[in-house]
């Protein structure tokens, strides 16, 4: 699993710094999550392809997080695309995007496929037979959603040695790879773990972004392995995330400590503070495993 960050930075884009956008490269798929302005060029300088991107995930209506939107899908009907493309976000994103379509008497010649959201329950949004995707009730302004990425356990792998050594014909792999106990020709019985190891650990990724402080969302995303939680301030400015519905470092990281994750990654910062270190150096103060998202920056999960 890849996480690409497109942009992480908290309201207007700078000229280094760009608004909310990432690629999760899960089991094969290119996953946009949110889409602020810029994400093209973004795209463009690191090399992802569009074409790989069939499924984007719109976590909440703010401008940093989806005014890149309209301008990816013109460019991908330019760019002469056929294939379906699936967008996940709050109910109302049809709307916008088809209005400014429509003010312009244009469409896409590719299925543009809408799943609008709007329940406060998190729902299975998407699943196919090697990933899951979930929707995390966020507490922001607007109505907002983060979303939970799991990988599905994949098939146990074949013991080489152990098949050559009981004899056993191609024929049965297929059910011992589902973890059967088989009953060969001759009658013996053999233990599906004698044949087999466990397959690699499905990972885990929880996109957190924007929220205020939310407890709740502790047990659905426990034990992950790598949570991006926002971080718009320090503590300094606890005083402004009651009215913005923003978090803290501090809190992104009693959110990480609470539900047992392995990695947080810091992100959506607000421009008003000299370093980001300064967020890295609070949350480590409560959890271990910090790092700092970046534009540009790469993390092999
Ligand atoms: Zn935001
Ligand atoms: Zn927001």
């Amino acid at each position: 699993m890849n996480l690409t960050i497109l942009g992480c930075y908290a309201a207007t884009p700078r000229t280094l710094t760009n608004p909310t956008s990432q690629v999760l490269e899960i089991k094969n798929h290119m996953f946009l999550i949110d889409c602020g302005e810029g994400t093209q060029v973004q795209l463009r300088k690191h090399k992802i392809k569009f074409s790989r991107i069939n499924h984007i995930f719109i976590s909440h209506l703010h401008g940093d997080h989806f005014f890149g939107l309209p301008g990816l899908i013109s460019t991908f009907r330019l760019l002469g695309r056929d294939k379906e493309m699936h967008i996940y976000g709050p109910k109302g994103i049809k709307e916008a995007i088809t209005l400014l379509l429509k003010l312009g008497d244009s469409w896409t010649n590719y299925l543009l496929v809408f799943h609008e959201l709007s329940s406060k329950k998190s729902e299975l949004i998407f699943e196919d037979d090697k990933v899951t995707v979930e929707t995390i009730p966020l507490n922001h302004r607007v109505y907002t959603n983060g979303f939970l990425f799991k990988e599905k356990l994949g098939e146990r792998k074949l013991n080489v040695d152990a098949v050559a050594k009981y004899k056993v014909d191609k024929a049965y792999f297929h059910n011992i790879k589902k973890g059967k106990n088989i009953i060969l020709d001759d009658g013996r019985k053999i233990e599906n773990k004698l044949l087999t190891f466990d397959p690699p650990a499905a990972k885990s990724y929880a996109f957190c972004s924007d929220t205020a402080y939310k407890p709740d969302i502790v047990p659905q995303i426990k034990n992950v392995d790598t949570l991006y939680h926002e971080s718009t301030f320090l503590e300094s400015e606890q005083h402004l995330t009651d009215r913005t519905k923003h978090a803290t470092a501090k809190e992104a990281a009693t959110i990480a400590k609470n539900a047992n994750v392995k990695k947080l990654i810091l992100g959506h910062y607000s421009t008003r503070y000299k370093s980001i270190q300064l967020f890295k150096e609070e949350a480590i103060s409560v959890f271990e495993n910090v790092e700092l998202a970046d534009d540009g920056k790469l993390f092999n999960l």
